[in-house]
C-alpha cells in the first residue's frame, strides 16, 4: 500500500469520535470542572444536556458555549429567566424534577452526576436504569440508595465510575478480577481546618472557618462535611457499596497533605496507591476518558518540593461523624444519617446550631429511626421525608 494511503488509514482509525455527555449540577464545583475540561478538548465531547438549580445565567451561558440541545433548571420558578436566556438559540429549556430526569434519561453516552445532596438521586438512578455510563460524584445517591443502585447497575449493563477522589484513586489501583487478594482499602482524609482544634474549640468555630479548607476548593455542602468529618463517613458508605467490602475493611487515615489519595492493601504485603496534586480535574478527567488519558491543566506533583508527607488515626473523640457512618451502615440508617446531616449543615450554615452540634443532631436522628433493607426508591423517598420533618420540627423546639 502507498505510505500516503497508510497514514490516511490510521488517521481515519485514530481520529477521536465525541461521546455525547449529560453534566447534571454543571453550574457546580464539580460541573465547572467537568466542563473546563469538555472545552479543552472539543473534538472528544458532544454535550447533550446540562442541569443547574438556579444558576440561569451561568446555566444558559455553558450550554451557548459548548451548544448542549437542553438546559435545565431544577427550580421551576427561574424556568421564565431561563426560556428568556435561550430565546433565538435552539436549545431547549425545561424545569423541575422532571426536567432534571428529561435531562438523565435521554440518550448519551456519559453522565456527570454531580448534583449536591438527596436531590440527585433520582436522576442519578435514572441515568444508571438506562445502561449509561456514571460518572458519579454525587456521593449521597449512592449513600441512601446503595443497594438499590449497585442492583440496577447489573440489570442495565450500566457502569459507575467514580469520581471522588478517594473512590477513583482506588478504582485505579483495584484488583476486581482477584478480589480475595485484598486485605482491606485506606481512604485518605486531610483532617480539614479542624484537625488540630480541640472539642471545645470546635463548639465555636465559625460558617467561615468551616468553609475554608485547606488543600481543596469546594461546594459549601461538602466543605462543611470535611470539616466534621461526615464527609469521610458518606465516602466510607460510598466505598462499601462501590468496591462491595464490608465497613471492617475500610480504614481511614489523616494525610493533611492530601497527595496520596487512597490505597488498596493487598494480603501479600503489597499497598498501591495513587498520588497526585489536589485538583480535582484528574478523578474528573480519568472518568471522562476512560479507558483512555487525557492532558489536564493540573500542576505536576512535585515531591521533593513538598518534601513530607505525613499521616495520623482519626480521633473518634473530636470527630464522631466516622463512627456513625460504621454504625449507618452496620444498622441500614444510611438515609438516615444523609437525611439528618443535610438538615444539620444547612442549620449550621443559616447560624442555626453550632458546629459542633451537627454530630448530635445526626446521632439523635439515627436513635429515633430504624433501618430500611432491599427498599425502593418510593420507600427511600418517604423516609428522607420523614426524617427531614423529624429534624425541623427538633430544630424548632
Ligand atoms: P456545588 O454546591 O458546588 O454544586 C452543586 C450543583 O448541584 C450545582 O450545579 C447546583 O446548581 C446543583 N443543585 C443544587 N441543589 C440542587 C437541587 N435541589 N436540585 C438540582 N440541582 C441542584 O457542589 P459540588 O462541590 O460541586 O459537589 C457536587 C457533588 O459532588 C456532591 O455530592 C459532593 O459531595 C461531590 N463531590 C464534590 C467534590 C468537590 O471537590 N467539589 C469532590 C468529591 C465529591
Ligand atoms: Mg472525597
Amino acid at each position: 500500500m502507498h505510505p500516503d494511503n497508510i497514514s490516511a488509514e490510521l488517521k481515519a482509525v485514530s481520529a477521536p469520535t465525541p461521546r455525547s455527555i449529560s453534566v447534571m449540577g454543571s453550574t457546580g464545583s464539580i460541573g465547572t470542572n467537568t466542563i473546563d475540561l469538555i472545552e479543552r478538548n472539543p473534538d472528544l465531547f458532544r454535550v447533550e444536556a446540562l442541569t443547574a438549580n438556579k444558576n440561569v445565567t451561568l446555566l444558559a451561558k455553558q450550554a451557548v458555549a459548548l451548544k448542549a440541545k437542553l438546559a435545565v433548571v431544577a427550580d421551576p420558578g427561574c424556568f421564565a429567566a431561563l426560556k428568556d436566556a435561550l430565546a433565538g438559540t435552539g436549545i431547549e429549556a425545561a424545569a423541575g424534577p422532571e426536567g432534571l430526569l428529561e435531562a438523565a434519561e435521554r440518550p448519551s453516552d456519559l453522565v456527570m452526576a454531580a448534583i449536591v445532596g438527596f436531590a440527585g438521586l433520582a436522576p442519578t438512578l435514572a441515568a444508571i436504569r438506562r445502561g449509561a455510563t456514571l460518572l458519579l460524584a454525587n456521593k449521597e445517591a449512592l449513600v441512601c440508595a446503595g443497594e438499590l443502585m449497585m442492583a440496577a447497575v447489573q440489570q442495565s449493563k450500566a457502569r459507575i465510575l467514580p469520581v471522588d477522589s478517594e473512590h477513583n484513586a482506588i478504582f485505579q489501583v483495584f484488583d476486581f478480577e482477584r478480589k480475595s487478594g485484598i486485605e482491606h482499602i485506606t481512604l485518605t482524609a486531610s483532617g480539614g481546618p479542624f484537625r488540630l482544634f480541640s472539642k471545645e474549640q470546635m463548639e465555636h468555630v465559625t460558617r467561615e472557618e468551616a468553609l475554608a479548607h485547606p488543600n481543596w476548593v469546594m461546594g459549601e455542602k461538602i466543605s462543611v462535611d470535611s470539616a466534621s468529618m461526615m464527609n469521610k463517613g458518606l465516602e466510607l458508605i460510598e466505598a462499601a457499596y462501590l468496591f462491595g467490602l464490608p465497613e471492617k475493611q475500610i480504614k481511614v487515615l489523616i494525610h493533611p497533605q492530601s497527595i496520596i489519595h487512597s490505597m488498596v492493601s493487598y494480603v501479600d504485603g503489597s499497598v498501591l496507591a495513587q498520588l497526585g496534586s489536589p485538583d480535582m480535574r484528574t478523578p474528573i478527567a480519568y472518568t471522562l476518558a476512560w479507558p483512555e488519558r487525557i492532558k489536564t491543566p493540573v500542576a505536576p506533583l512535585d515531591l521533593a518540593r513538598i518534601g513530607q508527607l505525613t499521616f495520623e488515626e482519626p480521633d473518634p473523640e473530636r470527630f464522631p461523624a466516622l463512627d456513625l457512618a460504621r454504625v449507618a451502615l452496620k444498622t441500614h440508617k444510611t438515609v438516615v444519617f444523609n437525611a439528618a446531616n443535610e438538615i444539620a449543615v444547612e442549620a449550621f450554615l443559616s447560624e442555626k446550631i453550632n458546629f459542633a452540634s451537627i454530630a448530635r443532631f445526626v446521632a439523635g436522628a439515627m436513635d429515633r429511626f430504624s433501618g430500611l433493607e432491599k427498599a425502593s426508591l418510593e420507600e427511600i423517598i418517604a423516609l428522607d421525608e420523614e426524617v427531614r420533618c423529624w429534624c425541623n420540627r427538633s430544630l424548632k423546639n
